[in-house]
């Protein structure tokens, strides 16, 4: 049975791009009689809030887009917030200290890194850690920690990355790329591609899809697959929706939000309608309700390109009276 998931980390509303992602996944998976999985992504408790959960479980039922297993579903490998997993994240840890996959690291760069929150794009990380701390002596490491405590990284291995995307194609990434990367914070944060593999490998996801943001984040999370033994999932990448100013869809763009169209008037179908014509499934964007669609769903449809959304676009998604 293929199991997919749609994973969205509260610490913002859902906009469109994050509903074209979420109308994707779930059409792939009914698309395949496969089973629908949400799980909530707030491993990073700061920044994550409560209320912005809320609003994305009843932003994804006005769409119409239901799941078999998350919260108010069945349960069966609950919990559905990273919050709860932390255990889980733990034991992983130990296992691949235990193997010499991980090294303390004394940089202060590793603060700074947002490690909780899915990169937007490795290259939002600034350039590749170095691997400075990859070869300080027993004697340096203790010495360090008296007045500091390390964040913990994941030392690559030699390989190459190779694998085929459903959606961007064959994907080649040399030996090293991106760097050493964090896996757990000095704080004792855990990092967004430590939790999302676990998460992933113990729901027993076959496939995700998910945003182009984080296609080259991948490479990671197939080698703490291959770290920890366990199978990896297919992975399809589809474009973002950007800006006007071709930058990725963020606050800064206005407001976009799924539940403000939704408090607007705005009718769901004419929302998944649109959605469903910029991503290449149907010819004209025209009112559709996001079952009509599984039939249609092919993932070698899906289009390529990046899609800028306009005001002029969003205006359109209003119901008359309010343009
Ligand atoms: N939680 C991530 C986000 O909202 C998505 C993670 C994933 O799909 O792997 O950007």
């Amino acid at each position: 049975m293929r199991r997919g998931r749609f994973a969205p980390t509260p610490s913002g509303d859902m906009h469109l791009g994050n509903a074209k992602i979420a109308l994707l996944s779930w059409l792939q998976m009914r698309a395949a009689a496969g089973v629908f999985v949400l799980r909530i992504e707030d491993i990073d408790i700061q920044r994550s809030k409560p209320e912005i959960t809320e609003r994305i479980i009843a932003d994804l039922r006005w769409l119409g887009l239901d799941w078999d297993e998350g919260p108010g579903a069945a349960n069966l490998h609950a919990p559905y917030w990273q919050s709860q997993r932390t255990a889980l994240y733990e034991e992983a840890l130990a296992r691949l200290k235990q193997d010499g996959r991980l090294y303390p690291c004394f940089c202060s760069r590793a603060e700074l890194l947002a490690v909780a929150g899915a990169p937007h794009g490795l290259s939002s990380e600034g350039a590749p850690y170095s691997g400075k701390c990859r070869h300080l002596s027993e004697a340096e490491r203790m010495k360090k920690a008296k007045t500091k405590s390390p964040s913990l990284r994941f030392s690559l291995g030699q390989e190459a990355t190779l694998f085929v995307d459903g959606i961007a194609g064959p994907q080649h990434f040399p030996p090293g790329s991106g760097g050493d990367f964090v896996v757990r914070r000095a704080d004792g944060l855990f990092s967004y591609q430590l939790a999302v593999t676990l998460d992933d490998a113990a729901m027993e996801i076959t496939d995700v899809l998910r945003g182009d943001d984080l296609l080259d984040s991948t490479p990671r999370q197939l080698h703490l697959y291959a770290a920890l033994g366990l199978t990896p999932p297919a992975f399809a990448h589809a474009p973002l929706l950007l800006g006007e100013d071709g930058r990725r869809l963020a606050k800064r763009h206005g407001d976009f939000g799924i539940s403000s169209l939704r408090r607007a008037g705005t009718r769901p179908e004419t929302v998944i309608g649109w959605l469903a014509y910029i991503s290449g499934l149907i010819d004209h964007p025209e009112d559709v309700k996001a079952q009509e669609l599984v039939g249609h769903f092919l993932l070698d449809q899906i289009s390529h390109k990046p899609f800028i959304l306009t005001e002029a676009m969003i205006r359109r998604l209003l119901p008359d009276t309010t343009r």
